[in-house]
Formats: C-alpha cells, structure tokens, sequence
C-alpha cells in the first residue's frame, strides 16, 4: 500500500487545466475554499466535507484536474486506482483499503483521489469478487471518517462508468457531489493545444485555433496525442537534418490525418444509460 501512495513530485494548479471552468468553479467552492478557509466556514457553522466524484469519457482531465486541486490547496496528492487496492486474497484488500487511509492521514494536508470507483463500488449483483460487498462497507465507513473530522484529507473519486457506482456511494458525507467531466469543447481545445505546445521549438505560422475547430470529439489526452505525434516528426526531422527543425502546421496536419476522436463512442454508450 505505501508503494501505491508515492505523492507526485510537480506541483500544479488550476492554470495548468484548459476547459472546465464549471467543474473548477464548483470544486473551487465545495474543497478548496472551505480548505483554505477553515474559520469563516466555522463562523457561519457552514460544514465543508464531502467528497466529489466526477465522471465522463476518459482522458478530459479527471485525475489533472484532482491533481490541480491538491497543488491549490498546496496538498500532497495521492493518487489510487481501485483496481490496484483489489487482492484476491481474502483480507488482504481491507487491510491495503485502511493502510491508504492512515497514510493519507499521516500526510495531511493531502487529496487522495480514487480512480476507477467503480470497480469498488459496481453494482452488487455484479460483483468481481464475493468480497466486495464488505469492501464497500469499509470504504464507506472510512470515507464517513474522513467528511465527519477534519482531518487534513480530501478525498477525490473518478469513474467512466458512473452507471455502474454503487449508490450508496452518493449519500450525504460521501461522495455528496457527482460532477461532469466534459469533452473539451473548441475553446477548450485551443486552450489544451496551446498548453501542449507551449515551451516547444514551434514555427510562427502554427493556427491553432483551426486545429482546436477541427478536432470535435476529441479528449485532452487525444490532443496531446496529436502534439506528442508531431514533435515526432520534428525530432526525427532535427535528427536527420543535424540541426532543430522546429514543430510546424505541416507536422500538426500530418498527425491530425493520422488520428481519431475517442469520446464520441463514450458519449453514445452513456446515452444508452
Ligand atoms: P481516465 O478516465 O482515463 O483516467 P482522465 O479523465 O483522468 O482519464 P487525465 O488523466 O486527467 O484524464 O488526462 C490525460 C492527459 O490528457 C493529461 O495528463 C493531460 O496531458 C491531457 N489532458 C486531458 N484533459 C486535459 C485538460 N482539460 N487540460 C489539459 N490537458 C488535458
């Protein structure tokens, strides 16, 4: 369990997020705010707590944003993937379950952010493991710790598959807030592109605003993919060159004919749900 809860090095903040204005509007008031602001909270016997559980297609910027959250509240983050805490061995997953809590505590100020919720929480019927059902009931427990005491730890879920979440998972002092993590939409788009090529060797003539309008559908992972696969071909060019050729509009054109949306077959599955 420790091994999981190495804290990520670089910090960033919300700067770092493009898009999501609401999401970040919304995670502003309910965590950081009241977490930087303990006594004003206080004198108006406003309780903060609570977790948030956010959800939407993958790669939108569900586990930047928990990151960006933590560099906010100049938190250490821990970052969980469920399926990491799941043990075939009976026990063995409570007992890494309440480790990652007592290290998140030992820690604080922390976020820990739970990714792949529902993967814990999945519908009872349709559970993995007969153990899981007792693994929901601890996690809930410690999750009701951690929204009653004010401990230092903020506690952060992610899933694809919001569908699939056990509801008991939603109740008051849980995960109380269930909010959408959208496809970037065209601003969006620039926005990411733009903190993408940042620091890069670039061209003048790259329109980015061109590509952010002929890139719907895709995720903040599937633009970075398209930079990452352009800054290939100019590296490769530099080498063959023996000198930098910087990142142009060709390379972007060339990755863009090369690649394909990922969210648009998430949105037609949650449509159906
Ligand atoms: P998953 O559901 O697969 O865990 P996720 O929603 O948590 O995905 P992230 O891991 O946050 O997605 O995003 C993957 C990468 O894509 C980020 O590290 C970042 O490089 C880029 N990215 C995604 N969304 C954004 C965004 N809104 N702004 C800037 N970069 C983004």
């Amino acid at each position: 369990a420790t091994r999981l809860l190495q804290p990520v090095a670089e910090r960033i903040g919300f700067g770092a997020v493009g898009g999501l204005d609401e999401v970040k509007q919304q995670i502003r008031r309910r965590i950081i705010t009241p977490f930087l602001k303990p006594t004003l909270f206080d004198r108006f016997r406003r309780r903060a707590g609570g977790g948030i559980l956010m959800y939407g297609p993958p790669g939108c910027g569900k586990t930047l944003l928990a990151r960006a959250t933590a560099g906010e509240c100049g938190a250490t983050f821990l970052n969980v993937a469920i399926s990491d805490v799941l043990d075939m061995y009976i026990g063995e997953s409570e007992r890494k379950l309440h480790a990652l809590f007592e290290h998140a505590r030992e820690r604080a100020p922390a976020v820990i952010f739970f990714d792949e919720v529902e993967a814990l929480g999945g519908k009872r019927q349709h559970s993995r493991e007969a153990g899981t059902a007792k693994l929901v009931s601890q996690f809930l427990t410690e999750l009701d710790g951690f929204a009653q005491g004010n401990n230092g730890v903020l506690v952060l879920g992610a899933t694809n598959v919001p569908w699939a979440v056990d509801a008991a998972f939603r109740r008051p002092g849980r995960f109380d807030r269930v909010l959408f993590v959208p496809p970037p939409d065209q601003p969006a788009r620039e926005q990411i592109l733009r903190l993408e090529l940042a620091g890069r060797p670039s061209e003048a003539g790259i329109d980015v605003a061109s590509l952010a309008r002929r890139t719907p559908g895709f995720s903040g992972a599937d633009l970075r993919h398209l930079v990452e696969t352009a800054v290939d071909e100019a590296i490769e060019e530099s080498m063959d060159a023996g000198r930098e050729c910087p990142l142009s509009m060709a390379h972007l054109e060339r990755a863009l004919g090369q690649l394909r949306p990922t969210t648009l077959e998430w949105l037609t599955t949650a449509r159906n749900h």
